[in-house]
């Protein structure tokens, strides 16, 4: 189960800048990956050969640029476990989320009902189901446990006889947590919830299979999985998306349209309003291919022994706390550390002087940095073009922020709080 990370360096066109004479380490896929240039050249591809637009057209190259944007649907849909009717192109995750607020969350809850989520989520699952608390929808928030791991015993005492929907991030962009979601989504049906899952960091790293996660709604998000970016999809189980309204209404969307009203087309066109991201869903295709021929298997464990290496690499950093499970068989290609010395961002620029290029914030998850007790960290994430090398120069880069913070005051990567082993604060909120 391996592929060749070198070889697969060379289908990375950007990976050949350098910066300030160095070459680039890319390491920050978790904010957007790169692109192979299979999926460039299968945009340009539909660009210079099959470009009109779809569905409507009766001329012949219309017929071909539907057949190709319908084929990709179909190779999107079954790489990622659905059929094509329950995938719903969208321009990412978070359009995905919005659309199941817009067209199922605010045309079915009632006030008194419950909405589970957890405060590791993205701020693209979050913030919609607060939004929902002033319609007087009841927003519980389970908490992570210190090791990173989401806390459990308390999303099965959230979950309770009021709850409608249960949304949960697959993966955390910050701790690298893979949560439980096959058994989340049973314990939302046991009591007749929804679940949806945030895949947009799940999706790119390892196999998903959305009929058997079992969950009713998946999010995901294109330009994290190597497609180009405003491209994504939202997968929903047919009998549920079938008895939704629509989210946008406009060309495309309807089936007839009279003065008095209008009809809505069939699935999944019901909920793709004018004119879609045609170039954008055959790239999208052409990364699902890519990923394919890697493995995803292959790309799963080549992360994995990544991680391992980076942890084992970072723990010897001088005051450096990661953050997130040690148990790699729960955990994605995400490294999130503070350094004692040294703020996040002047972390990332030192590391930025050396070419490799990390984030350093709030990662769109303000809440759960609330919960670390940290105002921000440096994250670095991996995928397919990175290798061990690309570790050792991001911690070539931290040994600099060493050597240049070593006779300064202590920076506040933090308020100070004690932290555990894994950089949670003890017992720090619930
Ligand atoms: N959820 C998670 C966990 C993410 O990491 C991100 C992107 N940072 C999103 C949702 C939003 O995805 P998109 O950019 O496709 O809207």
């Amino acid at each position: 189960m391996t592929f060749d990370v070198q070889a697969a360096k060379q289908d990375f066109p950007i990976l050949k800048r350098r910066f300030h004479g160095k070459p680039v380490v890319y390491l920050d896929s978790a904010a957007t990956s790169q692109r192979p240039k299979a999926v460039i050249d299968a945009c340009t591809r539909f660009y210079e050969e099959q470009n009109s637009n779809v569905h409507r057209a009766v001329y012949e190259l219309g017929a071909e640029a539907t057949m190709a944007f319908e084929d990709a649907r179909a190779k999107v849909a079954r790489f990622l476990g659905a059929s094509p009717r329950e995938t719903i192109f969208t321009r990412g995750a978070t359009e995905a989320v919005n659309l199941v607020f817009y067209a199922w969350a605010k045309s079915t809850l009632r006030p008194g009902d419950r909405v589970v989520t957890t405060v590791m989520e993205h701020h693209s699952n979050l913030v919609p189901w607060l939004e929902l608390r002033s319609m007087g929808v009841d927003v519980a928030i389970v908490d992570v446990n210190d090791d990173g791991t989401l806390a459990m015993d308390e999303m099965g005492e959230s979950i309770n006889d009021k709850t409608k929907l249960v949304a949960v991030t697959h993966a955390s962009n910050v701790l690298g947590t893979i949560n439980p979601v096959k058994q989340i989504a049973r314990m939302a049906h046991d009591v007749g919830a929804l679940c949806l899952v945030d895949g947009a960091q799940s999706a790119p790293h390892m196999k998903v299979n959305f009929r058997d996660l079992g969950c009713d709604f998946y999010a995901v998000s294109g330009h994290k999985m190597l497609a180009p970016t405003g491209i994504g999809c939202l997968l929903g189980r047919e009998e549920v998306l079938k008895d939704m309204p629509p989210f946008h209404f406009g060309g495309d969307m309807i089936r007839e349209v009279h003065l008095t009203g209008a009809k809505w087309n069939d699935l999944p066109y019901k909920f793709e309003a004018g004119t879609q991201n045609m170039a954008g869903a055959v790239g999208f295709a052409a990364a699902c291919d890519y990923l394919e021929r890697l493995g995803m298997d292959a790309v799963r464990e080549h992360e994995k022994s990544l991680t391992r290496y980076a942890l084992q690499k970072l723990a010897e950093v001088k005051g450096l706390r990661s953050f997130g499970p040690t148990d790699l068989s729960i955990r994605g290609g995400v490294v999130s550390f503070v350094m004692d010395q040294a703020h996040p961002h002047d972390v990332a620029s030192i590391l930025d002087a050396e070419a490799v290029c990390v984030r350093s914030g709030h990662h769109c998850a303000m809440p759960l940095m609330e919960r670390l007790d940290v105002p921000a960290t440096t994250r670095a994430s991996f995928y397919v073009y990175n290798d061990e090398r690309d570790v050792d120069r991001l911690v070539e880069g931290l040994r600099r922020v060493e050597k240049i913070f070593e006779r300064r005051p202590a920076a506040s990567a933090g308020t100070g709080a004690r932290l555990t082993g894994t950089g949670i604060p003890e017992g720090k909120g619930r």
